[in-house]
């Protein structure tokens, strides 16, 4: 099974770009956060068990991510773009293990730009797109443009949550660039600016490879 792969400080955009990516492809988007907070709002054991490991900020055990990824992968997918995985070295070298990594987008941007993104940014409750009180700014303020939720902050955004968050990006994903840097997969694109400007980076840095 083919794979990209999005990394990026939390705040890069990785989800919105991941999303824009599997659009123009066809491919499956498999954001790692998502699947998590479904299993927290649905109460199942796995939600019950990393509720409080994501709100504080800290990384769930690579176990329990690859059963999440078992259950939900679709293998008639042509592709799979993955958004917040791998995050540890176990979890890279799984995926070099299962899948065709044909790319590592690295979205690059600084911790403080960052900051601000994710301290203004507002999550609907019900269908969970993303919001920006500065660059994606709802058209009703607190209501999501899409279904008419409400939209909140996640919990995990608070800045001792983010802080622990960059951390934990510093101390466990960053050793990743260089893995995927020596298998010449890493493609570097800078994450400052406008969501459609980002995405125009993203494409053009897959297709100058090719
Ligand atoms: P995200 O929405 O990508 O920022 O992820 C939110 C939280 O989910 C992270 O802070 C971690 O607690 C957890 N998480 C997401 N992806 C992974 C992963 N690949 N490995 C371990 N924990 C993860």
């Amino acid at each position: 099974m083919k794979a990209i792969v999005f990394l990026g400080i939390q705040g890069s955009g990785k989800g919105t770009q991941a999303m824009l990516l599997s659009r123009e492809l066809g491919y499956q988007h498999v954001n790692i956060g998502d699947l998590l907070r479904a299993q927290i709002a649905a109460s199942t054991p796995m939600g019950q068990k990393v509720q409080s490991i994501i709100e504080a900020g800290k990384l769930v055990s690579d176990d329990l991510i690859f059963e999440l990824l078992e259950e939900a992968i679709d293998h008639a997918s042509p592709g799979i773009i993955f958004d917040g995985f791998p995050r540890t070295l176990v979890q890279a070298e799984h995926l070099s293990d299962y899948y065709l990594v044909s790319d590592v987008i690295y979205l690059d941007i600084n911790e403080e730009a960052a900051l601000a993104r994710m301290t203004s940014r507002l999550v609907c409750e019900r269908c969970k797109s993303t919001y920006n009180q500065v660059s994606k700014k709802p058209a009703r303020q607190g209501i999501c443009d899409v279904c008419g939720g409400h939209l909140v902050q996640r919990k995990d955004d608070s800045p001792a949550a983010i802080r622990l968050r960059f951390e934990a990006f510093h101390r466990e994903t960053y050793p990743l660039i260089r893995y995927f840097e020596a298998q010449s997969l890493l493609r570097k694109v800078d994450a400052k600016g406008e969501i459609e400007a980002v995405a125009k980076r993203v494409l053009s840095a897959l297709s100058n490879k090719r």
